[in-house]
């Protein structure tokens, strides 16, 4: 039977052309493209730390976080200043003050800055302020955004829709290359499915990454927070990614001495866990290395 609109992992050549292995044999069979924000590179040798408040509350609340970031030895900082929310009742981000607070903290600690962009109309604003602009979950089909935001060649982090397939996902960063713009790292960060809400916010798809790997060059990262909503869960789900191959992580970080955050407070590590996360992941990087000089 054949079903209107249904594709599958064999059409990403003609779906995705700019993005996909198979129409760009340049990449070989496994190797990625490295898209750099300011000096930090997604795709290298060394895994990624993105890490930061889920919002951008205050001047306090996100310097203390990005001195945090910064001193637990983090690549990057995130912070989102417009915030997508399920009740319009819920604080939405404080906007272009968040904006200039996140320059500031950028400043202070040398940390390149990743932040959410919503709306068409706001990305060449917020390109201003951001080294990488965030697509979040919601938005992953925006078209019109995906467009915007590949014009702008601010490099793009793209993440998967809640309930996206592999290649929807990869047909929304088509339409980003499609402008001009190959500076695209996927973000994974969990999916709707059985089970997701009864003991974890979605279903982290780790799997996902090796199929991301075989079917294009972008790099891939992982969200271990917004995947599983459960602030536990987020340093054993941060070393599954790395195993899987992950090219790097985005991580909620809370000051909880300043006070719970006003936004997905149950996800959100502490200092000393992030410090233990790095770790971790620059000692893998270590362990991978020497593997390799031990092999050749
Ligand atoms: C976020 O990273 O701030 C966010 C809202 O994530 P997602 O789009 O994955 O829900
Ligand atoms: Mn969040």
């Amino acid at each position: 039977m054949k079903i209107a609109g249904q594709v599958s992992l064999d059409d990403m050549p003609r779906i995705a052309p700019l993005l996909s292995r198979a129409t760009n044999p340049q990449y070989g069979d496994h190797q990625t493209r490295v898209v750099e924000v300011r000096g930090v590179r997604f795709g290298g040798d060394r895994c990624v730390v993105i890490a930061g408040p889920c919002a951008v509350e205050s001047h306090e609340q996100t310097l203390a976080v990005a001195h945090a970031v910064r001193n637990a030895g983090g690549d990057m900082l995130r912070g989102g200043a417009y915030k997508p929310r399920t009740s319009p009742h819920d604080f939405q981000g404080s906007g272009l003050e968040g904006l200039c607070i996140l320059s500031v903290a950028r400043e202070q600690t040398g940390l390149p800055v990743v932040t959410e962009v919503m709306d068409p109309r706001m990305v060449s604003e917020v390109a201003k302020y951001a080294d990488m602009l965030q697509v979040g979950s919601r938005n992953m089909q925006n078209y019109p955004l995906l467009a915007e935001v590949g014009r702008t060649h601010k490099p793009v982090l793209l993440k998967r829709g809640m309930a996206a397939s592999l290649c929807e996902w990869l047909g929304a960063a088509e339409y980003v290359a499609r402008q001009g713009n190959l500076d695209i790292v996927l973000c994974e960060r969990g999916i709707k499915a059985f089970p997701s809400g009864e003991y974890s916010r979605y279903v982290l798809d780790l799997n996902v990454i090796p199929a991301v790997q075989e079917l294009t060059f972008l790099p891939i990262i992982v969200d271990p927070s917004h995947s599983t909503g459960v602030s536990a869960m987020v340093e054993p789900a941060s070393r599954a990614a790395l195993e899987f191959g992950s090219h790097g992580l985005i991580i909620e970080v809370a000051a909880f001495e300043l006070g719970t955050p006003l936004c997905d407070a149950a996800q959100a590590i502490d200092k000393q866990t992030l410090e233990r996360i790095v770790q971790f992941a620059r000692a893998r990087a270590e362990r991978t290395e020497e593997a390799i000089r031990a092999a050749a």
